[in-house]
């Protein structure tokens, strides 16, 4: 009988199309902490599949730091983590004396300072939104959840996760138009074992490419796989950590002098009284770790103009760890400057509004929101991404990528070569006689004459 029933509904669905068919439909989803190279080291079938029918960006950069909640909230709002204010996974508030932490992180104050796509495109009306689990979506910020949401509960698994979604994308009244995904592996696996470690990272790799497939029979069963785009991307990567590896700031400064609101690999320090003082003391502690007053702070890490950044911070170099005197219980972290190519995930995308078979190099995870609000047809939001890094991916965009540019330049210089080559050889050819058009000139030289 439910046999009969699905079959029915499944036709009704062949034969009529979709809800909300005519508006574009996106689905975002997030498998925390896939290191870029994962798919080159791994065999992984339903992820190449995915690839080979849409586009591959073989390298994100994300935003410093490269941790879970600003990543996450970058990628949602195009935003540098100074501007979108998630600017660690734990931070502190001086002004108000609030707290954040991946348990405590319900309090619309933190999440306020930026608008994300998923409150835009409510906003803006084509459809509502819907998530299973992204970071941020179970909170109501700017007075708004997604229309459809989960609070946040590791324990829920990925198959019920999708069943929600697609559930939810199949409503009609309301149509959703824009929904999120969230899977906590391979983070999870990546700092229990370490990047390196290849036999428990090839087990946890293919449980996540088996995901991808059953999102993708999922998404098929319910007739939504031909329309709806589908981005499939990450956080951060993962760096192999050591217990050999250690930064001991016991060693170096006495814990009465600071507050440490912010752990390994960048360290946030409140510094009690004296900042010049924990400064200097810091600065003495070793050299596997940078130490920054909050105004030296890099340019490039875009990291420095939000005063939830506290007075002094210290970024260990990969695979180095910051301990107070803690033993190290984890072989992998994140968190490191973003310029390393080990903290770096990939995007892939497939859908309409995809090219087939297409890859590039490198974007930037802020390069992302304005792809997705041009996708969505949404106005964006003041953002820091550039969406002509994305044009080439996309079907409706006229774009020419360096490759093609370089063949085009050769191409063009060939046929002007081969062009010159011609002329100067037909102009140094040695011209045949012509003994009858001599003749021919001289008679009419002589006409005059003669008459
Ligand atoms: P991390 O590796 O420390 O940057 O953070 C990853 C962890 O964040 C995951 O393993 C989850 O436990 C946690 N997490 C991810 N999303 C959420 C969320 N929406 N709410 C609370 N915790 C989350
Ligand atoms: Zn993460
Ligand atoms: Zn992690």
């Amino acid at each position: 009988m439910s046999l009969l029933l699905t079959l029915l509904l499944s036709g009704i669905v062949a034969c009529c199309g979709h809800p909300g068919d005519s508006v574009p439909r996106l689905l975002l989803v997030s498998f925390d902490g896939f290191r870029a190279d994962y798919l080159e080291t791994y065999h992984l079938p339903h992820l190449q599949e995915f690839i080979e029918d849409g586009v591959l960006v073989k390298q994100v950069t994300n935003a410093f730091i490269t941790k879970t909640f600003p990543n996450h909230y970058s990628i949602v709002t195009g935003l540098y983590e100074e501007s979108h204010g998630i600017v660690a996974n734990d931070m502190y508030d001086a002004d108000t004396k609030k707290t954040f932490s991946q348990f405590n992180d319900s309090d619309p104050f933190w999440w306020n300072e930026a608008v994300p796509i998923w409150v835009t495109n409510q906003q803006q009306g084509n459809g509502t939104s819907a998530a299973a689990m992204w970071p941020g979506t179970d909170v109501k910020i700017n007075n708004a959840t997604p229309h459809f949401f989960m609070k946040y509960n590791f324990s829920v698994k990925f198959q019920e996760r999708v069943e929600k979604i697609v559930t939810w994308l199949n409503s009609s009244d309301p149509v959703v138009n824009f929904a999120t995904l969230y899977w906590e592996e391979p983070d999870v696996s990546g700092h229990k074992y370490g990047p390196n470690d290849t036999e428990n990272m090839r087990k946890v790799l293919e449980k996540v490419d088996n995901h991808v497939g059953y999102l993708k029979s999922k998404l098929k069963a319910s007739g939504l796989w031909d329309s709806i785009n589908v981005i499939i991307t990450s956080d951060h990567g993962m760096a192999t950590c050591s217990p050999k590896k250690l930064i001991v700031l016991d060693g170096c400064i006495d814990r009465s002098n600071y507050v440490l609101i912010d752990k390994s690999p960048v360290a946030a320090v409140l510094p009690k009284k004296n900042k010049k003082y924990v400064y200097n003391l810091l600065k003495k502690c070793g050299n596997h770790m940078k130490v920054y007053l909050k105004e030296e702070i890099p340019e490039r890490f875009h990291y420095r103009h939000n005063k939830r950044i506290q007075p002094i911070i210290l970024v260990a170099d990969e695979g180095w760890t910051i301990v107070q005197n803690e033993s190290l219980l984890k072989l992998g972290d994140h968190g490191y400057d973003n310029a390393l190519p080990s903290m770096h995930p990939f995007l892939a995308a497939r859908g309409p509004a995809f090219h087939r078979g297409y890859k590039q190099s490198t974007i930037n995870n802020v390069d992302i929101y304005p792809m997705m609000c041009h996708i969505l047809g949404l106005t964006p939001q003041p953002h820091n991404g550039t969406f002509s890094n994305t044009k080439c991916l996309l079907t409706d965009q006229w774009c020419i990528n360096l490759p093609e540019a370089i063949g085009i330049v050769i191409g063009v210089l060939m046929v002007l070569t081969t062009f010159t080559c011609i002329i100067i050889i037909s102009k140094n050819r040695v011209a045949p006689p012509r003994p009858f058009s001599r003749l021919q000139l001289q008679s009419d030289d002589d006409d005059p004459l003669i008459g």
